[in-house]
């Protein structure tokens, strides 16, 4: 006897208006007994918000393809790993998941990652007061800066943030080893049309156009790219909302150096300047005696690292850097930048756009596309809003 994936879902608690998709244990066991008639599902971008719908809609039985236009998955989880030496990483995108982020914190556990500590415990952070007096003090006194700079949501106690050992860029890459046959990467999309019946996307594969059908779309695409798309029949006012979202800048630098010679000081390599920019050792938790140091400047500072060219970028944080932690100039090897400004694929690092203002600010329902991503979350700039935008489009595509 087959069942039909509404009754399943009404047996057994998880009708889909009032459905707990964020229950990734449960909705995994409900796949292997669907056999309702499945959706062909057209699902653009592999970022975390792609994938858990991509992974989620697979799970209920509809028949789900990604386009990406990059040769990764992740998209603004991305580990950097070159060029890097001795197996070295840092994180360019998301970097740390706090003690309360249940859906992040969900998946991580469901693919059987390792997490680690954020923040070393041993070691002296430094701190900078207005008058640019430099005090050196405990991780607390980093994450109490921090907070006190960029709001609560940053602060708290250190032992709430934690990272995958092993790089970030694991959870994208577990949940695209189980959709592996399903993703196309390197075949950015350039058109979403829909009708009454279909929708349809055209994606470039090796610089030639080619078009999908499916009955419905999911575009996780950021609006930063997004503007670029054609969207014919979407509603002047949700075009106006895609056009004009602001997404912020981020510039990050890391400094490898031969030695850590800011330990054999007493410093843990963290830092937060006068100019509200963080300074980490991420690969304080990684086998040594290389390591790297790296800065994080947001909205302010960010840009006016990006206008610099790269080796200005690199010169003047070792520059600054060395001020800090002496010694880091004569035992600097390599470096790398990223600004996410010139992201082809991001134009930005985040942004807020709210769902329900962008569903409110049409009069036209959009039809076939869904739309999710961090832009249209609850915890905008957090993994956990790429997810919870991913697992509302799930409920709304099934229910369609
Ligand atoms: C600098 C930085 C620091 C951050 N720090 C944290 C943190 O500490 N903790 C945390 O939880 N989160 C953090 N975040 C936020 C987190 O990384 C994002 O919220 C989340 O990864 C966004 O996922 P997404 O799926 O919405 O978008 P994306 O990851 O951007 O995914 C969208 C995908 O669409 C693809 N794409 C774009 N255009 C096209 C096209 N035309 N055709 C096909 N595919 C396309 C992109 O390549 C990408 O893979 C940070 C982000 C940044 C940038």
């Amino acid at each position: 006897m087959t069942i039909s994936r509404r009754k399943f879902l009404r047996n057994t608690g998880l009708a889909v208006a009032g459905a707990s998709l964020a229950r990734p244990g449960l909705v995994s066991s409900a796949a292997s007994i669907v056999r309702g008639p499945s959706k062909k599902i057209a699902i653009l971008g592999a970022g975390m918000a792609g994938l858990v719908a991509a992974y989620e809609l697979t799970q209920l039985g509809h028949d789900v393809t990604i386009l990406e236009a990059r040769m990764r998955p992740g998209g603004r989880v991305f580990t950097i790993r070159e060029p890097f030496s001795d197996g070295l990483y840092a994180e360019a995108g998301a970097a740390r998941i706090p003690d309360e982020h249940d859906l992040t914190l969900k998946y991580v556990k469901l693919f059987n990652l390792p997490l680690e500590p954020m923040y070393p415990t041993r070691l002296s952070s430094l701190t900078f007061d207005r008058n640019g007096t430099r005090h050196e003090g405990s991780m607390e006194s980093f994450t109490e800066a921090l907070g006190g700079y960029y709001g609560g949501d940053l602060g708290g106690s250190p032992s709430r943030w934690q990272k995958m050992k092993g790089g970030n860029d694991l959870l994208p890459k577990a949940f695209a080893q189980r959709l592996a046959g399903r993703i196309y990467y390197g075949s950015p999309v350039v058109r979403i049309e829909t009708d009454a019946k279909m929708a349809r996307v055209v994606f470039l594969h090796a610089g030639s156009p080619q078009t999908i059908s499916a009955d419905r779309v999911l575009c996780t695409i950021p609006f930063s790219v997004l503007r670029n798309v054609e969207l014919p029949g979407l509603s002047e006012q949700k075009l106006e909302v895609i056009k004009r979202a602001q997404y912020a800048a981020v510039s990050r630098v890391y400094l490898q150096a031969r030695n850590r010679i800011w330990e054999e000081k007493g410093l843990s390599g963290f830092a937060f300047t006068q100019s509200a920019v963080e300074i980490w050792h991420p690969t304080w938790s990684q086998a040594g005696p290389r390591g790297i140091l790296m800065t994080y400047a947001r909205p302010g500072e960010a840009e006016r690292i990006t206008n610099l060219k790269d080796a200005e970028r690199i010169s003047s944080t070792l520059k600054e850097l060395d001020g800090y932690f002496p010694g880091l100039q004569t035992n600097f090897e390599g470096a790398a930048t990223k600004c996410w400004l010139e992201d082809e694929w991001a134009r930005g690092a985040w942004c807020f756009v709210g769902f329900r203002d962008f569903v409110r600010s049409t009069e036209v329902d959009s039809g076939r596309i869904h739309f999710a991503g961090e832009h249209l979350s609850a915890w905008p700039s957090w993994i956990q809003g790429a997810l919870s935008s991913g697992l509302r489009a799930v409920k709304e595509i099934d229910a369609a």
